[in-house]
This record gives structure tokens, C-alpha cells and sequence, in this order.
């Protein structure tokens, strides 16, 4: 178990040009990642998630030792690991592409590593502690000798070092391979966590895709190692598929307790497996936080338009707000008006009756249909069993957005209605930084 810290960590692969430290604030798109900064709990889920290039795997492969950090300082637990061989982090990673060694039944691929491995150990031979002298007492009395400059002193220190080679009452320590026993325990108990008993006789390709994968995880399970590092583990998989298995990855976090962090484009993934999600784009991150708010209190549009499906929608709009009250007139010259007390809380610049450029974000289920309100007309409807997706356009204007609702709907293309939203619900953007204008929770008293 333990917590992983990055500080200031950047990464630039060798052919974005030569680092340069003093460049780094002009030409932050030479980083695959950009200035992360992150505290993952011990036993904490994360998950990674953004655009595919966005530089995921590289932060994870940083975290694995599988890639050099160009700038920054990497702890896991309290140690600076930047420059610990990966070998030594005892951190574990599972990939898209599972890897399995395909002519090895499960119970070879699981057991595989571990034989390689050699770990330190007490010496027996014939059942029987192998015992040694006081080394530490030996180095410490050796030290003493360089230091000292007394003739008589390092006579005395010399007779006891040898004195104390002389007594062996130590046991050595040394290292070797796990015993056949040993192995067996622990694929045994990483076969019983991950319900894969019945599969370890089985090649790879007698086994399904879900199958397979569920071996990957118990390779890693096997060692027991201190950090879970997932990478897209589900993306080979078919949906119906990916569902189950992302319930069987959260179970496996609740048995082993260990710290995971997980890699995925998948929106969803994010939302239902993080106990926090880290969203990135071009190398930075944009937001760290719970799934639910990222989702109700996203920071900016980018984050807003790739968290959720359907994707959030957004209308240019003139914002007018005094301290009672707030209005929106739309590109179609239509405006609502709303109370400024059922806003969450705007930045006090905005407040001054002056008028404003803004984007405002609203998700298709915070519309409802309505008998008064902005009149649209819908262009299409989704039929989806158990929601109903339906596009429509403002009247006299061509934006188009979306309404789920939650049942079946006989509305069709060509239909009239009027559409209203709640304030709490308005998510609202500045029209060129696409940073919410809303005070972040920290900065609200
Ligand atoms: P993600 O996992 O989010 O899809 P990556 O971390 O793989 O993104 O990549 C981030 C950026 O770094 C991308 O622009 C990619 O092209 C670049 N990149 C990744 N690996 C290498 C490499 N070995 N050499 C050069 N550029 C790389
Ligand atoms: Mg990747």
C-alpha cells in the first residue's frame, strides 16, 4: 500500500525538441504532460480520463518507472522515486493488450513472475537457521577505525571486530526464489479473489476476452504489489462486457485495498469506477474531483462537454445580471429571465447590468418541455427504450440541442414546444477562456 505524489512533474519525449526548463511557461505544447500535480491517497481509486494523446499512459508510464520524468519529483509512499529502477517500485501495470504468454496455461502466466523473482529472505539449511556475525555492529566498528586517528584506539577497535566476526549468532539473510509451495498460495488466492479457479489449466485461447483479462489482473494481483497501474484494460472488450468487468475491477479494489490508478478515454469508466477523477487534455489537467462533482461543477467547457452522455449543451447567449435578478437573451433575440439567488454564485464582475458574451451549458435531461417558455422545433428523435433522446433547434435559430427524457415520448420531427430550465441547473461560461463564471467552491464563503 501506499500514496503516490507528483509534483510539477513534465514530460517531453526526445524529438519535441531539447527540455528546457526556462521554456517551459511559452511552450507548454512540447509536454506531453504538463506541469501534473497530484496526491493519490493510499488505497484510493483514481482514474485518469481525457481525449486519446492526452497524455494518460505517459503520466502512468512515469508512475511505473517505464518512462523517464523530464522535470518534477515523483514520491511513492515517501521515497522520491524518480530515479528507482521500475523493477524496484513494486508496482504492477495491466494493459489494453493483456499479453499473456499464449503457448502458458493461466497458472504458468500467473506464476511466471513471481518464479523469476528473487525476494530477501532467512537462510536455512537442513531445516536450520544459517547463522552469521553482527553486520551492522561490524560496519559501524569499521567506520570508527577509518575515523580514528589514536593508535591505541584503533588497536582496541581492530581485537573487536574480531571478536565480534568470531560470534555467530546472526540469522543470515539472503536472496532467493519463492518456494514451489509459496507460488502456489498466491496464485491460489489471486485465482479465489478473481473467481478464475476453474480457468487455470486453460490456455489463452481457450479462454474469452473477459477471461483473459481476468488473468491479466491476477498476474499483477500475485505480486502483492503496493500500486495498481491499469492502462485502458478494458478497451478490447465488447460493451456488454466492459460493463461487467468494470464492476469486478471496483470489486478487486474493495478486496486488496491497494492503491489503483486507472487510464481511460471512457467517460463512463471514469464515472462509475473513480473514487476521484483526474481529467486531462493536451497534457494538463483540468479538473481533479469526485465523479459527481466533476459532473454538477465542472470548471470549464471542456470538462463540461466530455463528462456525460448526451454531451452537455451549449448556447451563446447575452448575459445581463443585476443583484436581484439575471437575464439571457438568445442568438433568436428570445430571453429568459431568472432570480440571481437560484444561481449557484457568479463571479461579483459580472453583476453590474452591463452585458456580457457568455456560453450557457445546460444538460439535455435539465430541460424539460413546457407549456410556456423558448419555443424550438424538434429536428429528430432517438427512440432509446428507456429514454428518449430528441434534437431540436430554437425557433430562428440554427443551434441545435438536446432533450432525454426518461420514458417513452410520441413526439416527432416538425413538432412545436417550448423548453425551460431551472437556474441551479445552468452551468455558464466566459465566451473566450471557456472557464466557468461561477466562484469555485473554495473561494465561496
Ligand atoms: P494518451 O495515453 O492520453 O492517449 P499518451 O500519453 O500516449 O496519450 O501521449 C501523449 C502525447 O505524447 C501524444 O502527443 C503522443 O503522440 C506523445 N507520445 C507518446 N509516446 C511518445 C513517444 N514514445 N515518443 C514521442 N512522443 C510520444
Ligand atoms: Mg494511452
Amino acid at each position: 500500500m501506499a500514496s503516490i505524489t507528483l509534483k510539477h512533474i513534465y514530460k517531453a519525449y526526445p524529438q519535441t525538441k531539447e527540455f528546457k526548463k526556462k521554456e517551459q511557461e511559452e511552450q507548454h505544447n512540447i509536454f506531453a504532460v504538463h506541469d501534473f500535480n497530484l496526491v493519490i491517497n493510499d488505497g484510493e481509486f483514481v482514474v485518469l480520463v481525457g481525449p486519446s494523446g492526452c497524455g494518460k499512459s505517459t503520466t502512468l508510464r512515469m508512475i511505473a518507472g517505464l518512462e523517464d520524468i523530464s522535470a518534477g519529483e515523483l514520491y511513492i509512499g515517501d521515497v522520491l522515486a524518480n530515479e528507482v529502477d521500475a523493477s524496484k517500485r513494486d508496482i504492477a501495470m495491466v494493459f489494453q493488450n493483456y499479453a499473456l504468454y499464449p503457448h502458458m496455461t493461466t497458472y504458468q502466466n500467473m506464476s511466471y513472475g513471481l518464479k523469476l523473482r528473487k525476494i530477501e529472505k532467512p537462510l536455512t539449511k537442513n531445516g536450520k537457521p544459517v547463522l552469521t556475525y553482527d553486520k551492522e555492529l561490524v560496519k559501524k566498528l569499521t567506520e570508527e577505525l577509518k575515523k580514528s586517528k589514536d593508535l591505541q584506539q584503533k588497536r582496541e577497535l581492530k581485537l573487536k571486530i574480531k571478536e565480534v566476526k568470531n560470534i555467530k549468532n546472526k540469522q543470515a539473510y539472503g536472496l532467493i526464489h519463492y518456494s514451489k509451495e509459496e507460488i502456489d498460495e498466491k496464485v491460489q488466492n489471486a485465482a479465489e479473489i478473481l473467481d478464475i479457479k476453474h480457468l487455470l489449466n486453460r490456455k489463452p485461447s481457450d479462454m474469452s476476452g473477459g477471461q483473459r483479462q481476468r488473468v491479466a489482473l491476477g498476474r499483477a494481483l500475485v505480486r502483492n504489489p503496493k500500486v495498481f497501474l491499469l492502462d485502458e484494460p478494458l478497451s478490447n472488450l465488447d460493451a456488454k462486457l466492459r460493463a461487467s468487468m468494470r464492476n469486478e475491477i471496483v470489486k478487486l479494489h474493495e478486496k486488496v485495498k491497494t492503491t489503483f490508478v486507472y487510464v481511460t478515454h471512457d467517460q463512463v469508466e471514469a464515472m462509475t469506477m473513480g473514487d476521484r477523477i483526474v481529467v486531462m487534455k493536451d497534457g494538463v489537467i483540468q479538473q481533479v474531483d469526485t465523479p459527481s462533482n466533476i459532473y454538477d461543477n465542472p470548471v470549464n467547457m471542456f470538462v463540461a462537454g466530455f463528462i456525460g452522455t448526451p454531451q452537455m449543451n451549449f448556447f451563446d447567449v447575452k448575459m445581463k445580471a443585476g443583484p436581484k435578478d439575471l437575464n439571457f437573451t438568445f442568438e433568436n433575440e428570445e430571453s429568459l429571465k431568472f432570480n440571481l439567488k437560484d444561481f449557484k454564485t457568479i463571479e461579483d464582475k459580472y453583476i453590474n447590468y452591463d452585458e456580457y458574451d457568455v456560453k450557457l451549458g445546460i444538460r439535455g435531461e435539465h430541460i424539460s418541455i413546457s407549456d410556456k417558455g423558448l419555443e424550438a422545433e424538434i429536428t429528430f428523435v432517438e427512440v432509446l427504450g428507456n429514454t428518449t433522446n430528441i434534437i431540436c433547434k430554437l425557433l430562428n435559430s440554427e443551434a441545435e440541442f438536446n432533450i432525454s427524457i426518461q420514458e417513452r415520448s410520441t413526439l416527432k420531427a416538425g413538432d412545436k414546444i417550448f423548453i425551460k430550465f431551472e437556474a441551479k441547473n445552468i452551468h455558464l461560461f466566459d465566451n473566450e477562456t471557456h472557464v466557468s463564471i461561477y466562484k469555485r467552491e473554495d473561494e465561496q464563503q
